[in-house]
């Protein structure tokens, strides 16, 4: 399985500006994941429409609306060309581990705090994307705090530099990895575990823990739990039963240590999402580009003000 995901042929860069080289390229295949149907007035619904000659604007033929092809996407307000975007989501969605802001600055050519906006926004489309699709079957679930050590003597009560997120991985009958999440929460208690599973799980699903109370709120969101208590010393990490969750945790924090310096905080979310996507999709390389622009044609706009801001957990 291992080798499958390694050796796929991937989408490669002569592929990549063959197909979206230009710019009317890249807003012909934008057009099509965004109306798939054909277009549709966001007024009157109407469907006959003409094309401005100088920008990728539409005209309503019945109401005479005018409507952009980025608006209302996270392209929204953009003053970059789409072919700068779509060269941005193949290297991140091709790239093995994360991409800094600063290496898509340089293969871009645009200045830093562009580099950083579009890797922001795009690591959002990744987040709600996922958030949208929630884990089920047998699910490995532990609790991890970013920036600390993970078994400390005081678990649960992480100094306040230590952000707590919730790693979960659904695995086949076979034991292998089928797709995780990984997100930040207020905290182990059993209101935050209820919350998030009810957002994050299917009903029915079968989750496997460490035991700590907190998890057993699982069965608020109509799931099982089965708490194995392990004694919680080293050598609890060994135990099969966590083996995926916990290689994804090593995994994590080592591909984030080893893309960025360091992270804000307040990001973390987001960084996550980034992992949990690609490993979610690592058996299709070569559809990563299509897939996230057709999420990002129906992500809402995301103001660079909002995306400095903290995000919200869950
Ligand atoms: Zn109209």
């Amino acid at each position: 399985m291992k080798n499958k995901v390694q050796f796929q042929k991937g989408f490669s860069l002569s592929e990549f500006m063959k197909h979206y080289g230009a710019e009317a390229q890249c807003r012909k295949a934008l057009f099509q994941w965004r109306w798939p149907e054909g277009y549709v007035c966001p007024e009157c619904r109407g469907s006959s429409y003409c094309a401005l000659k100088t920008r990728a604007v539409y005209q309503c033929n019945r109401c005479h609306h005018q409507h952009s092809l980025i608006s209302g996407t996270i392209f929204s307000a953009t003053k970059l060309p789409l072919t700068t975007w779509f060269l941005a989501i193949h290297l991140l969605t091709q790239a093995k581990t994360g991409l800094s802001a600063l290496s898509l600055r340089r293969q871009l050519g645009v200045s830093y705090n562009t580099a950083w906006g579009i890797k922001q926004k795009l690591m959002q489309v990744m987040k709600e994307r996922d958030d949208s699709k929630p884990l089920s079957g047998i699910i490995q679930l532990d609790d991890v705090y970013w920036g600390g050590e993970r078994r400390g003597g005081k678990r649960g009560r992480g100094s306040p530099n230590k952000i707590p997120f919730l790693a979960a991985v659904s695995v086949n009958e076979k034991g292998h990895p089928i797709a995780m999440n990984m997100n930040v929460v207020n905290g182990f208690r059993s209101k935050e575990i209820a919350k998030w599973a009810k957002r994050h799980l299917d009903a029915d699903s079968l989750v496997v823990s460490d035991g700590l109370a907190c998890f057993a709120a699982v069965t608020d969101a109509g799931c099982q739990h089965i708490g194995i208590v392990t004694g919680g010393g080293p050598e609890s990490v060994s135990l099969e039963t966590f083996t995926w969750v916990n290689t994804m945790i090593s995994n994590v924090k080592r591909s984030i240590n080893g893309a960025y310096h360091a992270i804000n905080h307040k990001h973390l979310p987001r960084y996550l999402a980034e992992f949990c996507y690609r490993f979610n999709r690592r058996f299709v390389l070569e559809d990563m580009l299509p897939r996230l622009c057709y999420v990002a044609a129906r992500t809402p706009p995301m103001p660079m003000r909002l995306l400095k801001m903290a995000e919200f957990h869950g």
